[in-house]
């Protein structure tokens, strides 16, 4: 603690004053996300002073609850920021990885398509990822599907070498160590949830549950409170966060001798998720999902989690409704394969055809903050905004984790430019 809130008046008093810390800047979430983009900016000018706040513990939501995959950056629109990102992004971290000997695998992956239909999709991928500069990536037949991964079954394929698995937390819990111990005025804050600003000429006091705090500049990393906290600082986000549910199934011992890495379906275009796929984690065991499923509760992690605001704030949006018109009989499908473990099977046997209801057994879940336009379109590309001494990043669907890196030193050149900080 390099600061004290609470300075009594007198030594044997109870009577205090309070007063809010000055920082350079304080960022708003302890996710992958806003610690990479501490760690940036304290790498490149290790005069700041910065201070994370994360209502939570560190890398809780979004960041401690996905695939823990390094994506290669095969799947994203070439010229993007996706596309970009997460090329520079996994080179990045897969050195950091190395530098501080964090667990992780280039195990490489495969993409099956189990029919004609998903050739072109297929097809369309595999040259994005020739243009995106994906390092190794090969077409591959039936049999060379089965050579790689002798129980999964598909007409056509694609060979991704440079995909890999790795622990987001640990990740994320390093950038934090590396913070606190390399920048003497930095720190990271738990339990500290973010409910209110006060806005003076040249600084921002940012008031929490249980004190508050001031800088000069503020960045917005909050995830799934992204919009919300946008709004707190008087931006309108144009855009609202919506909760998706993706529901795991962990593969049982037998089950695990089926999958030897990672087994992806060929995306359906329409969608901006990667479908349900087989993942063996760095943790040593391996799971399938995550299905996308509409949840009632911004960080709800059950099947019948509810919470009044989320949903008051997601069903009033005209976006949300459009969104439901758009995609009701996905929406419909995946309902019925949250609630139901013959359906979820029937969807990864799809895969590999042999895969039984005993290879699998209910595992965790997560929830991806989906950004939603007006039209009920889901913004599809990172999104980071900048208003008056704040940045605000609106939109850090996957591969954002992989591309942490990347992404903190992008905040850090805006900042660099928006906030003059050379
Ligand atoms: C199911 C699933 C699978 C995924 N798989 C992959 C994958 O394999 N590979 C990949 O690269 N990406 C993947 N992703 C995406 C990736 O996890 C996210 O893009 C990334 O974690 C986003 O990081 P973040 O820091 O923006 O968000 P978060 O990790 O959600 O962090 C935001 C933080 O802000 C905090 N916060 C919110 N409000 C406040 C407040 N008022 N005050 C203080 N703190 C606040 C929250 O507690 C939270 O810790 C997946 C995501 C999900 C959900």
């Amino acid at each position: 603690m390099k600061f004290k809130n609470h300075i009594p008046i007198f030594p044997y008093s109870s009577i205090s004053f309070t007063f809010a810390p000055m920082y350079d800047i304080i960022i708003i979430g302890g996710g992958i996300v806003g610690t990479a983009s501490a760690y940036k900016l304290n790498m490149h000018h290790p005069q700041l002073k910065i201070l994370v706040l994360e209502k939570d513990k560190i890398a809780a939501h979004q960041t401690g609850h996905n695939s823990g995959v390094i994506h290669s950056g095969l799947y994203y629109k070439p010229g993007s920021y996706k596309a970009k990102n997460c090329v520079d992004g996994r080179r990045e971290l897969v050195a950091f990885a190395r530098e501080h000997n964090i667990p992780h695998d280039i195990c490489g992956k495969i993409i099956v398509a189990s029919d004609k239909s998903e050739l072109e999709f297929m097809n369309k991928a595999y040259n994005n990822g020739l243009q995106n500069g994906v390092e190794g990536i090969e077409k591959i037949s039936t049999a060379q599907i089965k050579e790689i991964e002798p129980y999964a079954v598909g007409i056509e394929g694609v060979w991704v070498p440079c995909t890999g698995i790795i622990d987001f937390a640990a990740v994320t819990r390093k950038y934090v160590e590396l913070v606190e111990q390399k920048f003497s005025g930095s720190k990271v804050m738990e339990g500290e949830e973010v409910i209110a600003f006060e806005k003076t000429a040249d600084s921002t006091k940012v008031v929490t549950k249980k004190s508050s705090y001031e800088a000069r500049y503020i960045i917005n990393c909050s995830g799934m409170n992204c919009d919300r906290i946008a709004k707190k600082d008087g931006v309108n986000p144009d855009m609202k966060i919506v909760g998706f549910r993706g529901d795991y199934y962990d593969l049982t011992e037998q089950g695990k001798e089926k999958v030897r890495n990672l087994i992806y379906p060929v995306p359906n275009p329409a969608f901006p998720f990667l479908g349900v796929h087989f993942t063996r984690m760095i943790t040593g065991e391996t799971e399938c999902g995550p299905n996308a499923v509409f949840t009632f509760k911004r960080e709800g992690y059950g099947k019948t989690d509810f919470n009044l605001k989320d949903t008051i704030d997601s069903l009033t949006y005209g976006g949300t409704w459009k969104l439901f018109f758009k995609q009701w009989r996905f929406d419909l499908d995946e309902y019925r394969r949250a609630f139901s473990k013959r359906l979820f099977l029937e969807r990864l046997q799809k895969l590999i055809p042999s895969l039984t209801m005993d290879d699998i057994q209910p595992g965790r879940a997560g929830v991806r903050a989906m950004a939603l336009d007006h039209d009920g379109n889901m913004i599809d590309d990172f999104k980071i905004e900048h208003s008056g001494n704040s940045l605000h990043v609106l939109n850090a669907p996957s591969p954002a984790a992989t591309a942490s890196l990347a992404i903190g030193n992008a905040i850090r050149i805006m900042a660099d430019e928006r906030f003059n900080l050379n």
